[in-house]
């Protein structure tokens, strides 16, 4: 079976992907409320910024369960001043570029048969022109869909600023002169996450995990089954053919990538859902990641 046989076989429909130009995806997690009605809420507080003992255990270790938050236990009533559409089909993790607001709306309409008021959620990983430049239109247009953004970039966000990021090489730096004056349109966030959360209340069996390294307030989601690591710009996949994880061209803080790529691949996800390129299963990364480890003394 070839790469892209074996990653749609694992997400089987539960998670799609989007192109929204070339090798720049958008994702959709597919809410089953009957499953998550069924099992007990688990969520955390999402709205301090103060207490960083998550982050901090995660940027000293590489393994796992202390280096990651993980869903405790508490009430719903923390979403109470949101109204969630508990009849909504999908989650939508991030939203593409600014200027691809009817695109958006276009694809979401042909490949799944849904407008935005059919998402309970919207989750944001960072704040990058590609990932949050249609927020403004969302919030306007559709503002009973509630946005969550990373606990470290809501202000940046709210401003429309990007979140720092270093380029890495010559493309990158080329790519960044002409990004730099295509900034995000400011949009009033809904919800902070900083890594911890769950997103049962959401109709979807996933949580929220911070993974700094890109950006610092970074947010990626992770499935209760294991089936996708949905990672976005921690790292990349190949851009002409599958199976080939790499470095993003933009990052601050690459050990820590390392360690938050571990992480994923030890916790047996089974694919590696990235924005830019093609997506991975465990075969591929763990070639690279062992090689990478060993280079960068981490191993
Ligand atoms: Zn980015």
């Amino acid at each position: 079976m070839k790469e892209k046989q074996r990653v749609e076989a694992i997400l089987d429909g539960e998670v799609t992907i989007i192109d929204m130009s070339p090798k720049t995806n958008i994702f959709l997690i597919k809410c089953n409320w009957e499953e998550c009605n069924s099992s007990s809420i688990q969520n955390q507080q999402p709205t301090s910024s103060t207490d960083n003992n998550n982050r901090d255990a995660h940027e000293i270790e590489i393994s796992h369960e202390s280096t990651h938050s993980t869903p405790q236990e508490s009430s719903s009533s923390k979403y109470s001043h949101i109204k969630i559409n508990k009849k909504a089909k999908y989650i939508l993790i991030d939203t593409g570029t600014n200027g691809q607001e009817e695109k958006l709306i276009k694809v979401l309409d042909k490949e799944l048969g849904i407008t935005p008021n059919d998402l309970s959620l919207i989750v944001i990983t960072h704040a990058h022109m590609d990932h949050a430049g249609t927020c403004w239109y969302l919030k306007k247009h559709f503002p009973h869909v509630p946005i969550a953004v990373p606990d470290l970039e809501y202000e940046m966000l709210r401003r429309g600023e990007p979140a720092p990021s270093t380029p890495t090489n010559l493309v990158a730096k080329i790519l960044y002169i002409r990004g730099s004056r295509k900034k995000i349109l400011p949009f009033e966030p809904d919800l902070r996450f900083k890594g911890g959360e769950h997103l049962e209340e959401f109709g979807v069996k996933a949580s929220i995990v911070h993974m700094k390294g890109h950006t610092e307030g970074n947010i990626a989601v992770m499935l209760d089954n294991k089936k996708a690591a949905i990672m976005n710009d921690v790292m990349k996949g190949g851009f002409f053919s599958y199976g080939k994880p790499g470095y993003h061209l933009f990052y601050d803080d690459k050990m820590q990538i390392l360690k938050n790529i571990k992480w994923a691949f030890d916790e047996g996800f089974q694919t590696f859902l990235v924005t830019h390129g093609y997506a991975f299963t465990r075969e591929p990364l763990i070639t690279w990641l062992e090689k990478e480890l060993k280079q960068n003394k981490l191993m």
